[in-house]
């Protein structure tokens, strides 16, 4: 974006009065009723009286074209409103939540699943969505675990990047692409003890290396928002983190566009305590550099004019973020075009929905991680018509498998486990019964599923969370199954039958005695509208799985944080006594990140890293063979990661530099090559200035993160850049 203000922005801005000014600094939420959003008399008002430049949650043609109408013409300025909402893991067609998703390790995809969400919120009159969200996680406690891409900084990285290009486009004023806000800034997801809004405490290191580098990855791709954490960072609340919002990025990173705070965040201040009323809270977020105040209870309407009065701010504070408001409204085209997609009335018809469709059943497929498999006849289920007993309080739950923010999705779209089943075996006697329910038992007791079991060739367990136990302020303290659901399971699993278990949840449940007795576990999260038939083609080989972990599965929940870019310390976990472990559990994780079964049977060998001495500039080129022996297509995933054995400050075990899928057919070997940019193995040294140190490095190769499967090769790094 261009640092001169356009001279449309200017004449309006000289035309506004102080309200106006920071009407276009207030965003205002409608309410909802069954029949969807509600603009009330007080957001109308507030609109026409040119109190409220930005609204959410307001999405649908006639919503949008009523209150937009009364913005274009009966404000005094006739500014168009912006308009945002959370589009995060679709609008109308659901795809898996982003924790599952990630599971593809598929930037492609992930850009893909963006921009047909942005079509069809930009078809509902949404011009803004409050996404990505980057917060790396490594508690899975922490409910909004489920909302992000996981633990690793280069993986969210990525996702950054792909999902600020999949809602943006190369340029905003294309009326099917949305703004997006690259969320929350920054270490929301450190929270203590997993549980939501609590403080963090990170230093400088960790920010730098783990949890900035998501956004800096957004930032480069022109993200046009960014939305600050609710959370303080070290004392100092993110919504008045000067040395974040406007020294790093601002300064450091030269972001030009808007800052937009989250839910009440400026009121919140006062409890945070750092501020004493609106007025103090509103100066702190905006000289922080907070444009937007989304619905602080007026901490913007009311609290800056106070502010102003007792000199906490200037009228230029409150002119700059009125200018960046007013740009971000201009490169959306919204002054030229106020009715962007919603001219075009194709809100859900026309030939796009069942290409969304099928979208979503192959990101829902894509998003399963075959955990285990005890039993290799098991899966694929093979063409012997059956009896399956579907079984379990996730098998027909389309509510929950829409996941944490489903948009404008409706669950009577979505297709269960059971319909999809039922459709994709229609030779097989597919029978249910729920058995149990989510979080407390059926009135009936275990008795007609286990008489269901009894009866069956095949048990199909669907088990998990709801959709309401993740996502925001939904943290938990266990990560086991909730209410009944582990007697359920095993009173199942005592029967003896062959038994696939499903674990549909936003987070990784610690359930070792599962993985212990099911034929074969599959974590499948919430896929979204197509998540049924996704899983139907995974189970019935139509697909072979492919989803890896992007974060580490523990044991147990007291385990965590977990996570494999742990620096080692100098008593690393062995067999050896007074080493870092438990003395009742193993340290090792249940899974590893990057963990994930195919149907294949993948030999990976001859790992070449060339040149084996490289400079600064060039780049390394890593490669190994890989070969499928067993009968089934294999979708393999092989990740790169690099560790410097002796550097100047301690670095973690290992961090991942790199992944490539690699789909093979049976009996099929290949080359696969992941390039490797020296300056990809820089890091901030013991003055916290990124340099690339010289040296030897090790890279390690191979399925996923457990050091055992890994194979390496050395490489140096010399003087000199070419
Ligand atoms: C969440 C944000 C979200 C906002 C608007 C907040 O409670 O933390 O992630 O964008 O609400 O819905």
């Amino acid at each position: 974006m261009s640092d001169t203000p356009s001279p449309a922005i200017e004449a309006l801005l000289a035309q506004m009065t102080l309200s106006e000014k920071i009407g276009q600094l207030t965003m205002l939420a409608a309410g909802f009723s069954v029949t969807g959003p509600v603009v009330g008399g007080d957001v109308s008002q507030s609109v026409r009286e040119g109190r409220a430049g930005s609204l959410l949650n307001v999405f649908g043609p006639g919503a949008v074209r009523e209150i937009q109408r009364v913005a274009l013409e009966e404000s005094r300025l006739k500014i168009p409103l912006l308009l945002g909402f959370d589009v995060v893991h679709g609008h109308r067609t659901v795809f898996p939540i982003p924790l599952g998703e990630a599971a593809s390790f598929d930037p492609a995809l992930w850009e893909e699943t963006a921009r047909v969400a942005a079509r069809e919120a930009a078809a509902d009159g949404v011009a803004l969505t409050f996404a990505p969200m980057l917060d790396i996680a490594r508690d899975p406690r922490w409910g909004r675990v489920a909302e992000g891409a996981g633990e690793d900084p280069l993986v969210v990285a990525l996702y950054a990047r792909a999902k600020v290009r999949g809602f943006q486009g190369s340029n905003l004023d294309d009326p099917d692409r949305l703004a997006a806000t690259a969320k929350h800034l920054v270490a929301y997801g450190a929270a203590s003890a997993g549980r939501d809004y609590a403080s963090t405490d990170v230093s400088e290191r960790t920010l730098r290396e783990t949890y900035l580098p998501p956004f800096e990855a957004a930032l480069e791709e022109d993200c046009a928002c960014i939305m600050p954490a609710f959370s303080d960072l070290s004392g100092v609340p993110m919504t008045a983190n000067g040395a974040l919002l406007d020294g790093w990025l601002r300064g450091e990173m030269g972001f030009r566009g808007v800052v937009v705070s989250d839910y009440n965040a400026v009121a919140e201040l006062i409890p945070h305590g750092v501020a004493a009323d609106l007025a103090e809270a509103a100066s702190l977020a905006l000289r922080a550099g907070v444009d937007i105040d989304m619905m602080s209870g007026g901490a913007y309407e009311t609290g800056l004019p106070e502010a102003l009065r007792r000199g906490l701010v200037t009228v230029d504070d409150i002119d700059r973020s009125v200018r960046r408001v007013l740009a971000l409204k201009e490169r959306l085209g919204l002054f030229r075009d106020p009715w962007r997609a919603l001219a075009r009335g194709d809100r859900g018809a026309g030939p796009q929905v069942s290409s969304h469709r099928a979208l979503a059943r192959s990101a829902a497929a894509r998003s399963v991680v075959l955990l285990s498999q005890r039993d290799p006849a098991i899966l694929p289920l093979g063409d012997r018509a059956m009896r399956i007993a579907v079984l379990g309080p996730l098998a027909e739950a389309p509510t929950d498998m829409m996941g944490s923010w489903s948009g404008a999705g409706e669950a009577e779209e979505s297709v269960t486990i059971l319909r999809a089943l039922r459709a994709a075996r229609p030779d097989c006697e597919v029978v249910y019964a729920r058995g149990v329910g989510i979080d407390q038992s059926e009135p009936d007791g275990f008795e007609p599923a286990l008489a269901l079991a009894r009866g069956a060739d095949l048990v199909i367990l669907a088990l998990g969370e709801s959709r309401a136990m993740t996502g925001e302020a939904a943290s938990r303290t266990g990560l086991d199954l909730p209410g009944d659901q582990t007697n359920f399971a095993r009173a199942v699993l005592a029967l003896g039958r062959p038994t696939v278990a499903l674990l549909a949840a936003g987070r990784p449940l610690a359930v070792p005695w599962l993985f212990d007795r099911a034929g074969a576990v599959l974590a499948i999260w919430f896929g979204g509208t197509e998540a049924g038939s996704g899983l139907a083609d995974v189970l019935t080989g139509r697909v072979s799985p492919s989803g890896r972990l992007p974060i580490t599965w523990p044991r147990a929940v007291g385990q965590v944080p977990i996570f494999f870019g742990e620096r080692p310390g100098g008593r690393p976990p062995s067999d050896q006594h007074y080493t870092s472990k438990y003395i009742d559990l193993s340290p090792d994780p249940q899974f590893p990140f990057g963990h994930g079964l195919s149907y294949g049977r993948v030999v990976r060998e001859n790992l070449r890293a060339e040149p084996a001495a490289a400079r600064e500039g060039e780049t390394v080129l890593v490669s190994l063979d890989l070969r499928n022996e067993g009968t089934h297509t294999a979708e393999e995933t092989v990740f790169l990661f690099s560790r410097k054995p002796v550097a100047r400050v301690a670095r973690a075990r290992f961090e991942l530099q790199g992944f490539a899928r690699v789909s093979l057919a049976p009996g099929q070997r290949t080359r696969c090559t992941i390039p490797l940019p020296v300056s990809a193995l820089a890091f901030p040294g013991p003055d916290l200035v990124r340099s690339v140190e010289r040296g030897e490095y090790e890279l390690l190769v191979g399925p996923s993160a457990d050091p055992a499967g890994l194979l390496r090769a050395r490489i140096r790094v010399e003087d000199g850049a070419s």
